[in-house]
């Protein structure tokens, strides 16, 4: 028996020791890759219910055929999240001030971004945004910055971080809202412009039964605290439809549009340039 559990073990080590091999080549992956200018963002279309009318965009990073949920949690645990992050804030500014200049009324009004727990307890962050609001000419007002419950938990930097952004005039939503511990109990904590209500709330909507309960309330205690609530993962019409009966204004998902490089801001002004 002794002997089994020592190759048990010896085989566990191996196996850890794999995934560390991995994560390192795949985080020296990321460094040569951001060096060569290799990610890059899309952007989805936030839309107002029921017209459909693009209102924000959402930033999402992309690499190669990778997915984020991937490679982001490795980029947080070998610390380049907090360059990469800075990029993603410099580029998503840069591309929404060009969209302003290029299509005026029809542009987005407003730009989110994701930001992850270490970059928000990086000190100085809320500096990093403030220098990347300024380096492109754009108001605080037009950039929203999603943070989830889970990196803002545990109080802290990180809550002081997003207190000083909402000072600076950053909009600030709480990212995959009603999924983690605390949902509510974060409201009383942080400041919160935006809730985005997750995706897992949204489907099966139209089975009228606990999920639609939930997004029921969830959008009563956003329209209570004055907060705009976002519908994630939007895949159908009788979703939208749902959704809009429930109250709901904006919403988000395949169904208004996929991540893309250049969404669609129609419009006549477009139209006539
Ligand atoms: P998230 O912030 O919750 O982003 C929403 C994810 O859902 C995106 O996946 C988006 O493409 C996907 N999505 C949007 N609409 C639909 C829909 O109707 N149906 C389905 N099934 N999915 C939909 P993506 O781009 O693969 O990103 C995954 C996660 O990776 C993000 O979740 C976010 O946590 C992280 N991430 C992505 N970009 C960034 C970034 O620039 N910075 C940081 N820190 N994290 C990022
Ligand atoms: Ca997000
Ligand atoms: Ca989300
Ligand atoms: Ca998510």
């Amino acid at each position: 028996a002794a002997k089994t559990t020592k190759a048990r073990f010896r085989r566990y080590a191996v196996e850890l020791d794999d995934r560390a091999d991995e994560e390192a080549r795949l985080g020296a992956e990321m460094r040569a890759a951001l060096d060569a200018g290799r990610f890059t963002l899309v952007y989805q279309p936030i839309v107002s219910l029921p017209d459909g009318e693009i209102r924000y965009v959402e930033s999402l990073i992309r690499w190669d055929k990778r997915s984020p949920a991937e490679f982001i949690p490795v980029a947080e645990r070998n610390g380049l999240i907090v360059e990469l992050g800075e990029w993603i804030l410099r580029t998503a500014c840069a591309q929404f001030v060009a969209w302003q200049a290029a299509y005026g009324e029809d542009a987005p009004e407003r730009i989110s971004v994701n930001v992850s727990a270490r970059q928000l307890a990086e000190p100085g962050f809320a500096w990093v945004v403030a220098d990347a609001l300024a380096a492109n000419g754009m108001a605080p007002g037009h950039l929203i910055v999603e943070v989830t419950e889970t990196a803002v938990f545990g109080g802290g930097v990180a809550v002081r971080a997003v207190k000083e952004l909402h000072e600076l005039g950053v909009k600030i939503a709480l990212d995959d809202f009603g999924t983690g511990h605390s949902s509510l109990g974060l409201l009383q904590t942080v400041p919160v412009d935006v809730l985005k209500v997750d995706k897992s709330f949204v489907d099966n909507l139209a089975l009228a039964g606990r999920h639609a309960v939930i997004a029921t309330a969830l959008i009563q205690v956003a329209d209570g605290l004055g907060l705009t609530a976002v519908a994630e993962g939007v895949e159908t019409a009788e979703q939208a439809l749902s959704l809009y009966e429930l109250g709901y204004r904006l919403a988000q998902g395949y169904h208004f549009g996929r991540p893309v490089p250049e969404p669609a801001f129609r419009g006549i002004g477009a139209a006539a340039r």
